[in-house]
């Protein structure tokens, strides 16, 4: 297996770049509407100290539904697999759209973590006393999973979010009417809001997805951050959820598990090798990066590294 070195990610990049024009940011939260489209960045950890980045990977960017990844492992580490996956969601690719709604009727359960539903039944299984205290935990841990102090609230989307949130409200809502969220809607829903519209750069959601893919250890510090299994289990919906209705596609084209945002980031966790993170907010129509994807492929097919 070739090993990465920076040319190979200078080159990634200077793929990536030709496919920019083919998407669009995200036209349904106003905040996103505006970022520019030609933004592209890429970076990679390896379990074994190398550190590699090219482009825009020090821009912050809102990490979206890559948050849902550490939303899972902390409801993970607070409540443990039975309780979460009995009762509250399920571990079932859908198909559909990641806002969809039309399942909930006829399922109940969400389908899986990583659509909008499941996320925010996730967030509601989060201990705390209160919305605030959940988001603390949340934002604290987020920091150490990404091995960055600096992650923090974007302001302006956080507002942008809240005011054209009502699909994510009718979710909840809906998940409360069924007995599937318990607690305050408001307050579960605003923390959602909240963890969708941190700050994080391609280096961060690198990290992140380094900790993933070294079993929940991150190898900067030697610290365990979540247990191995449970890395386990989030890699495996990274691979068949994490790319909403495109998870089949991107598996076959690129083939390691990873988890995409509307934000333009991709985390990609390569396990016992590397975590890389990419970011490019130019859109496909299913809500993932074009340029992200393609330099997600490019690597994959000169460091051999196709789980199939
Ligand atoms: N904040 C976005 C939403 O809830 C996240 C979606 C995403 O990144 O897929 O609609």
């Amino acid at each position: 297996m070739p090993e990465i070195t920076q040319t190979m990610l200078e080159d990634a990049l200077a793929y990536g770049r030709a496919f920019t024009d083919q998407g669009r940011t995200a036209q349904y939260i106003p905040y996103l509407r505006h970022v520019d489209r030609d933004l592209l960045g890429v970076s990679v950890r390896t379990v074994d100290g190398r550190r590699f980045s090219a482009g825009d990977s020090k821009t912050p960017f809102t990490v979206q539904s890559i948050a849902k990844v550490v939303a899972l492992a902390l409801a993970l580490r607070d409540r443990g697999e039975k309780y979460l996956f009995s009762g509250r969601v399920g571990l079932e690719p859908t198909g559909d759209p990641f806002n969809s709604i039309i399942r909930l009727e006829t399922d109940r359960k969400p389908y899986n973590p990583f659509i909008n539903a499941g996320a925010i039944a996730v967030v509601g299984a989060i201990k705390g006393r209160s919305g605030s205290e959940k988001f603390e935990r949340l934002l604290r841990y987020f920091r150490r999973l990404c091995g960055s102090d600096a992650i923090s609230l974007c302001g302006e989307a956080y507002l942008s979010e809240r005011e054209t949130g009502d699909k994510n409200r009718a979710l909840a809502y809906h998940l409360k009417a069924t007995r599937m969220l318990e607690g305050d809607v408001g307050e579960t829903l605003d923390v959602y809001f909240r963890m969708c519209s941190l700050y994080v750069t391609a280096e961060d959601i690198a990290h992140l997805a380094l900790v993933l893919s070294n079993r929940g250890v991150d190898p900067a510090t030697g610290e365990r951050l979540m247990e191995a299994d449970h890395a386990r289990i989030i890699r495996s919906l990274m691979l068949t959820c994490g790319l909403y209705d495109e998870s089949g596609e991107f598996a076959v084209k690129v083939g390691y598990p990873s988890k995409s945002g509307v934000g333009g980031g991709i985390a990609s966790a390569l396990v016992d090798r590397m975590g890389i993170g990419v970011f490019g907010p130019a859109l496909d129509a299913r809500g993932n990066s074009v340029a992200g994807i393609a330099i997600l492929e490019y690597l994959s097919k000169v460091m051999d590294v196709r789980m199939f």
